[in-house]
């Protein structure tokens, strides 16, 4: 496991191995003295990324290639003898020596996609702003939202002397229990990709190349390192990797991180399938593949498959670049072109990025009153209101009497573990939690709910009970105006979770209900769980890990001061039995019989009803939608339609945009094909026009290697949420195919 070096590293050995080689020394190799700038052409910044990549590979010798192709840990690890390089970033994922004599930046590179993170291993911890999750990134439907976020924790990184993100997380929900679906976007291609590829292209913003990962089928933790996830060429085109290819097409990011899992009996970080024929073949990719911590497991494979930076010296479990490299090179083994390949595919991100002009940040202050903003902001429209019987939210602010039950709801709100954790500015609101250490430590940010319910309800008593004796917290629940149970899952990396809350939650949320019949479960979840009481209480909230200003967020939100206009990014489902893989986690081979029938598209094929749909989302107001009209030209398909506010309340919808052939063919009745999110005044109505993407009105092809839409009927779908469909039109489509890699 990650931070403790246990997690597949003879270190020792590697030590040794690496003194001896001298090239994987800790210490990284010394560079000359900068070169007068007359004699750097590649710094002409009115020459492109291509030119100067190629101006700049033109005057690198062998070992400064191999220099920029090897990264190292940037983080001491005493107990097992590793220093961190001292020019490394202290605490920090990583770091690649620069090339002063030339210009060449180091490379600083930080985790991940939530904020600024540090190591848990370090000394001293950064402490700084995190967003709310991923997936609560993804139940935004908010493209302009997460591009908002991912500049803001850009620009945390910059100041913080990063110029590499690794930050990006883009693998599909498959299966509920993934211990990293928080750092992702949820079950579907086109919403996952939309929303990561913003938030990508928002980090960038900063002069910070922003890193999509882990790539590929990285959709399990357990025995990550080894399990092998088998698919079809076709069936990963049309669900993981279209999540991807989206991400990548709308983000840019500079770097793809490769996964540990295998993908078909191959490693992802030597799979060149992945690697090549896809990323750089068919979607053009010209920015660099790093590989995970740990993730590589060869020299001359990897690199001819396609690998071009191996990371974090010393995770590997024996050394594969740097002097085997260079042995691999001499030998012929990896052609001096595929050396150029490598180290040019660095440099051309830096150019595309800004790093390379821009190598560091002037030390600034960061605007964290600022920063709160955005990340509360991500916050509110990420959470979900799934239930409200009896409108029993929003809260009055004249309610007289509320309590609030478990999961330190007093002190904070819940953050995910791994390398993404965010240390937050005044520290652990629950130190004592356990675990302390990787993947630890548990962590509550202090932004206390409670704090913030108070502060909406100034004349209400607001009590709390910590929830571990049901029986006490029925009775402390059952004369209050309303109780607010509030359960947590921790998830994070390294681990799968179960589906089912643990520790007796279930069991507190019925007795609490059957005490009171106004009572209402906010959830801090990782992602989907199963919610076996959703029928015993009145209202459900879908906070996820709502981040450093959760706490307000979720107050606002009860209280009404937000409208919630959250949307599930993935389903919820009724029972175990509805999962494709219901069993155990398998640990050796998952076939993913399914295909690309992933989330909503398995349980529309299966006639399976979940507890909550992917896209649904209540609000305090109501939308009507109205007058849908579709129409095929040029190829492709839009649809217009007009949506009202019918209720009393400013609000935002979200219409989603379903589309199937009628008479079957794909791998599922129907898939999402677009959306928007609408801000509108009660009584106003406005005219939307959704355009969906060729691809996702296709199949892909592996035999003709293209996207085919099959010419006929079609149907096209305005819908709530995957199962509540307004209004349906049919429509004729033209037979049309797109190559491989086509995009908008
Ligand atoms: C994680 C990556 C992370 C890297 C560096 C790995 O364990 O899988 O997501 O970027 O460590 O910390």
């Amino acid at each position: 496991m990650k931070n403790s070096f246990s997690r597949n590293v003879a270190f020792a050995a590697l030590l040794l191995a690496g003194a001896a080689t001298g090239v994987f020394a800790a210490t990284p190799p010394q560079a000359a003295a900068p070169a007068a700038p007359a004699a750097r052409p590649w710094m002409n910044t009115a020459l492109s990324a291509d030119e100067r990549t190629k101006l700049l590979l033109g005057a690198m010798t062998e070992d400064e290639k191999l220099t920029l192709v090897f990264g190292y840990f940037g983080t001491d690890n005493p107990s097992k003898g590793y220093t961190r390089p001292p020019e490394s970033r202290e605490g920090s994922a990583g770091y690649v020596p620069g090339i002063p004599r030339l210009g060449i930046t180091p490379q600083w590179e930080t985790d991940a996609g939530l904020g600024v993170a540090t190591q848990g291993a370090a000394q001293h911890k950064r402490e700084r702003t995190a967003l709310p999750s991923g997936i609560a990134t993804a139940a935004t439907w908010n493209p302009t939202l997460a591009r908002e976020g991912g500049a803001m924790i850009g620009n945390e990184a910059r100041n913080s002397g990063f110029n590499v993100m690794l930050a990006g997380g883009v693998d599909l929900l498959r299966d509920p229990r993934n211990g990293r679906n928080f750092e992702y976007g949820g079950e579907d291609p086109l919403l996952a990709g939309t929303i990561v590829g913003a938030e990508i292209a928002g980090i960038q913003s900063n002069h910070v190349i922003s890193t999509t990962k882990h790539y590929a089928m990285n959709d399990q933790e357990t025995e990550r390192n080894t399990v092998n996830a088998v698919i079809d060429d076709a069936a990963a085109r049309m669900s993981d990797l279209l999540a991807f290819e989206i991400a990548i097409e709308k983000g840019d990011p500079g770097s793809v991180m490769c996964s540990y899992n295998k993908v078909n009996g191959t490693h992802s970080c030597e799979n060149p399938w992945l690697l090549t024929d896809v990323l750089r073949k068919d979607w053009g990719f010209k920015g660099y593949v790093m590989s995970d911590w740990g993730g590589t497991h060869s020299t001359a494979a990897a690199a001819n498959a396609g690998l071009d930076q191996d990371s974090g010296f010393p995770f590997d479990d024996q050394p594969y670049f740097g002097k085997p490299l260079k042995q691999a090179v001499d030998s012929g083994q990896v052609s001096q072109a595929t050396l150029d390949r490598m180290a040019g595919s660095i440099l051309h991100a830096m150019f595309t990025t800004g790093v390379f002009d821009a190598p560091q940040a002037q030390p600034t202050t960061i605007d964290y009153a600022a920063h709160a903003k955005v990340t509360q902001a991500d916050a509110e429209q990420g959470v979900v209101l799934l239930k409200n019987d009896g409108a029993i939210l929003p809260l009055s602010r004249a309610t007289k009497s509320i309590i609030i039950i478990g999961g330190h709801a007093d002190k904070g709100v819940l953050a995910g573990g791994g390398s993404s954790l965010v240390y937050p500015r005044g520290g652990n609101a629950v130190p004592e939690g356990e675990p302390k250490t990787w993947p630890g430590p548990l962590m509550y940010y202090p932004s206390s709910p409670m704090d913030a319910i108070r502060a909406q309800a100034p004349n209400a008593t607001v009590t709390y009970v910590d929830g571990s004796d049901p029986a006490a917290a029925a009775a402390a629940a059952k004369n209050a105006d309303v109780a607010l149970v509030f359960v947590t899952q921790w998830a994070g990396e390294g681990f799968d979770v179960p589906i089912q809350l643990q520790d007796g939650q279930d069991a507190l949320v019925s007795a609490v209900a059957a005490a009171n019949p106004k009572t209402v479960v906010v959830a801090e979840t990782g992602g989907p769980i199963l919610m076996p009481w959703a029928n015993q209480v009145a209202g459900i909230v879908e906070a996820w890990y709502p981040g450093t200003s959760g706490g307000a967020a979720i107050a606002d939100v009860l209280f009404g001061k937000v409208n919630p206009s959250g949307h599930l990014p993935a389903t919820f489902p009724a029972a175990m039995s509805d999962l494709v893989r219901p069993g155990d986690i398998d640990k050796v081979t998952v076939t993913y019989s399914e295909g690309a029938a992933v989330g909503y598209k398995w349980y529309d094929k299966n006639h399976l009803t979940p507890q909550f749909a992917f896209g649904h989302g209540l609000s305090y107001t109501s939308f009507g939608f109205g007058n849908l009209k579709a129409r095929a030209a040029d190829g492709s398909v839009s649809a217009s339609f007009t949506v009202t506010n019918t209720g009393k309340r400013q609000g935002m919808a979200v219409p989603q945009i379903y589309v199937g052939p009628v008479s079957g063919g794909w791998e599922a009745p129907k898939r999402l094909g677009g959306w928007q999110k609408i801000a509108l005044a009660p009584g106003q109505s406005k005219t939307v026009t959704v355009a969906v993407d060729p691809r996702l009105l296709a199949t892909f092809s592996a035999d003709s290697h293209r996207w085919e839409i099959a010419a006929g009927s079609y149907k096209v779908m305005l819908a709530h949420s995957a199962n509540e469909i307004d209004q349906t039109v049919t429509l004729q489509v033209p037979a049309r195919t797109l190559p491989a890699g086509w995009h908008p």
